[in-house]
């Protein structure tokens, strides 16, 4: 065994196997994979292999057709055979919300580039001759669908990956894993030990006890999850074709053939539960099975047999239960850890032989070369805080493994796992109707519903419209107040903080006490890392916030940065602060109601801050500063006293016709303005040129990290160009990922959109070829199937000087 590698991977389930290859056929063939048992003896081995395309991402869609392209040619790149089977597959539709997402995910397909149609119900036969179509509205028809015998497709990546340089140590079981001074990391093996520079997390059922052993909690799950196989059957046998894998959220479950038989796999609901009563296998768990509960299954497999009813009479040959890890929002976990760099997850994977191939290749691209061709913000695991505890996770990766075959609606979540981070002012704003949406654990309010019925979810304008209509409105015409305390919020202090802060960010951080501006830490490839407002409070104090999404991974962007030699000190205060936002014309009279601060223009100019009382509360950071475009201050209080200040800004607002406002309204207002949102149009694989942020970079400044690789960008010109559209939408707005087309041709994707309620228009951003990007173009955009004409606007459809902010 090597003393020495660049990389270490923990297990060698299909999700190390995979990256191992792929990091090779990166070049880092100095990488070494380690299993304690023998290739795929954890989960791998024993699942059913399907590889679907079927997905509502993009990114993970990337991923899967990555995959499904790969498997088919692995025998010709490795020489090892991986029994591809390219049977197709059919997911069936049974309600009209269902029949809406198959048409939004049809759009991803056309951005993924796989083969699909939409298909009535009679035309199932054609395809499926034993499919009894009941209650199907439409079933979506993938052409290249297929499974795969997990064993030999993980065997043939090693293969691949050892052919390339990459080393596998077979029973060797790593015992613990340590960060030394050095920055590297020491795994230690029953073997002996082994120096790397990165260490990946690969261990599958066991990666939260191994990242336990360096501070990580990993949010996995160990799901017990059954598929059984018949006899063959005379009617499969004397097909000629192999029959598509079918979906169907009736029966809850896959259905394929298998040697001639039929294979099928329920998701139950009620009767779901996690394997070993939460704890993790023992460490001499290999290959094995777990003691099957048939019993469970019998109400799925009684409608699986009214869905195909050649099963009714088939022998059951075998039952397969293991344990399928699960994350709470059923996507795996792959890239850094939080805290020191070098250590990565790459696990909870619960469509891992789908995904292997794919996870593989972009978390390599992500570490050999700093970041991949696909946003991978959704698979980053720093996307669960320590909010996300074991307790949360088993509870809500249950949730997630019940409704595998549920079609959630756009803000739909699962009820269960909530309250975990509320604001001292959530009580009063559930009295008055806010609807609560998690995000990254907090409560926040989407809308205020007065009519107690609550959201009616739909992939269409629902009953919240007239609600959010008019809470848009107050805060253009009158005034309107917002929570939004989930804001991540930084203190960068010391000596040599402004020198930092300006070394890092592509935008000059303010020269006098008080300034505030808009900051973009790029890579040095010039790609967006983290979008931040940055305030200065004092000459060597600094009030850094960003996206509540990105706390730990903007905490991380910002420590990563700091050198040895720099004396700055970095603190997350996102818990002691609350966050209000005050905005509209009648902002200035009611917050003047409540604080003796001068809030005259030329007392208190737009993008400044300072610290003062508001409501008798001190240590209020009032920042003239917002993200929906009206006069207006973010009120940044002590959290504890949040409550006083609501309070007082209330009593002083009614006179003035203030409203609660929550996200949806949010939306819709910076959506007027144009202004673009972190993780939807500035993502790590778009640069500041192609999202029109150019004004943003400062080029003159002799340095800052992506400078180079910004002014390389702009030789080369932009791939894409951000557009901000005008769509004729009816009925729904853009959500994103939706294709835009001139004539035939494809030529860009949406990112996000709204209805924008001042302006009458239904508006949304667009990456598109760059010569379409101009005033005037007209576009077509695929809208829950429909196409509809856009034209690109020529700048903000709302107040595009600026003069309401500088009011
Ligand atoms: C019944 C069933 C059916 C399934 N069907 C499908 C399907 O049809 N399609 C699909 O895409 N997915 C399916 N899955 C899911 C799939 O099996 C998993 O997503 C996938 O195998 C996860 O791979 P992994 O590499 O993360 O984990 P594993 O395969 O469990 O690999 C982890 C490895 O790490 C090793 N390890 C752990 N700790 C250490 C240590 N300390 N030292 C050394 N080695 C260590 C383990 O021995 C193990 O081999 C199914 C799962 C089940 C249970």
């Amino acid at each position: 065994m090597k003393s020495h590698a660049r990389v270490a991977i923990v297990g060698g389930g299909i999700m190390g196997v995979g990256l191992l290859y792929h990091l090779a056929l990166e070049g880092w063939t100095d990488a070494v994979l380690i299993e304690k048992g023998e290739l795929t003896s954890g989960s791998t081995w024993h699942a059913a292999g399907q590889c679907p395309h079927f997905n509502s991402s993009l990114n993970l869609t990337k991923v899967h057709v990555y995959g499904t392209q790969l498997y088919p040619k692995l025998e010709e790149l490795t020489g090892q055979a991986v029994s591809w089977h390219g049977c197709g597959g059919l997911r069936l539709a049974t309600t009209d919300d269902e029949v809406d997402w198959f048409k939004y995910v049809y759009g991803i397909s056309r951005l993924a580039g796989y083969d699909c149609e939409i298909i009535g119900p009679n035309e199932i036969k054609h395809y499926h001759p034993f499919l009894d179509p009941f209650g199907v509205k439409v079933a979506f028809r993938t052409v290249h669908d297929g499974h795969v015998a997990p064993a030999d497709v993980t065997n043939a990546m090693a293969a691949g990956a050892r052919k390339l340089g990459a080393e596998i140590y077979r029973r060797t079981r790593v015992t613990d894993i340590k960060r030394l001074p050095t920055g590297e990391w020491r795994i230690v093996t029953d073997q002996g030990d082994i120096t790397a520079e990165h260490v990946v997390n690969s261990a599958g059922s066991y990666a939260d006890v191994v990242g336990r052993w360096t501070g990580h909690h990993v949010p996995i799950a160990n799901m017990l999850h059954h598929y059984l196989i018949t006899e063959p059957v005379r009617e499969l046998i004397e097909l000629a074709s192999e029959l598509p894998v079918v979906r169907d959220p009736y029966s809850h479950a896959y259905l394929r053939e298998e040697t001639n038989g039929i294979l099928i796999g329920p998701y139950e609901t009620a009767t779901a539960h996690v394997c070993w009563d939460g704890q993790p296998p023992s460490w001499d768990f290999e290959s094995e099975l777990i003691a099957p509960e048939v019993d469970r299954l019998m109400p799925w497999l009684g409608k699986a047999t009214e869905r195909l009813p050649l099963f009714e009479s088939a022998g059951v040959k075998s039952v397969i239960s293991g344990a399928i890890t699960h994350t709470p929002d059923g996507t795996y976990l792959s890239g850094p850890a939080p805290g020191p760099r070098n250590y990565w997850m790459h696990c909870g994977a619960s469509i891992g032989i789908c995904q292997g191939g794919g996870a593989g290749k972009y978390l390599a691209q992500w570490m050999v070369h700093g970041q991949a061709e696909i946003n991978m913000r959704e698979f980053d695991p720093r996307r669960f805080g320590n909010w996300a505890t074991k307790d949360y996770t088993e509870t809500v990766s249950v949730a997630d493994y019940q409704h595998m075959y549920y079609c959630y609606k756009p803000a739909e979540q699962h009820p269960v796992g909530r309250n975990l981070r509320v604001s001292s002012i959530h009580e009063t704003l559930k009295a008055r109707g806010a609807q609560f949406s998690q995000i990254f654990g907090w409560e926040r309010a989407r809308w205020y519903d007065t009519s107690g019925k609550g959201e009616t979810y739909s992939f269409r304008r629902s009953n919240w419209w007239d609600a959010v209509k008019a809470e848009a409105l107050a805060v253009r015409e009158r005034v309107g107040l917002m929570d939004l305390s989930t804001f991540s919020k930084f203190e960068v202090k010391g000596r040599d903080a402004f020198t930092f802060l300006d070394r890092i960010c592509a935008n000059r951080i303010p020269a006098r006490d008080g300034g505030i501006i808009l900051g973009h830490l790029l890579n040095a490839n010039g790609f967006i890392e983290s979008e931040i407002t940055v305030t200065r409070l004092a000459p060597e104090h600094f009030y850094v916030l960003s996206a509540a999404t990105a706390q730990l991974h903007d905490f991380d962007q910002l420590a990563w940065r700091r050198r040895l030699d720099e004396k700055v000190e970095i603190t997350d205060v996102t818990d002691a602060y609350g966050t209000l936002v005050l905005a509209g014309p009648k902002s200035r009279d009611v917050l003047a109601a409540c604080t003796e601060t001068d809030l005259s223009n030329a007392a208190f100019r737009w993008l400044t801050g300072k610290e003062t009382v508001v409501a008798g509360v001190r240590g209020v950071r009032l920042l003239r500063v917002n993200y929906v475009g009206e006069l207006g201050w973010e009120l940044h209080c002590p959290m504890a006293e949040m409550p006083r200040v609501l309070d007082a800004l209330l009593a002083a607002g009614r006179s003035h016709g203030l409203a609660l406002f929550g996200t949806y309204a949010m939306n819709s207002l910076r959506m007027e303005k144009a202004y673009r949102g972190w993780g939807s149009e500035l993502t790590a694989e778009i640069d500041m040129v192609e999202a029109d942020m150019e004004r943003f970079i400062r080029l003159d400044k002799p340095d800052f990290i992506g400078r180079d690789g910004s002014l390389l960008k702009k030789q080369r010109g932009p791939r894409m160009k951000l557009a901000y559209l005008a769509v004729e939408a009816s009925d729904s707005d853009c959500a994103g990922n939706e294709p835009v087309y001139v004539d035939d041709r494809l030529v860009g994707l949406t990112t996000s959109g709204a209805y924008g309620h001042a302006v009458k228009k239904s508006l949304a951003f667009a990456y598109v070829d760059p010569a379409l990007a101009i005033a005037g173009t007209a576009l077509d955009v695929l809208l829950l199937g429909e196409r509809r004409r856009a034209v690109v606007l020529p700048e903000a459809a709302w107040d595009p000087r600026n003069e309401r902010l500088r009011a």
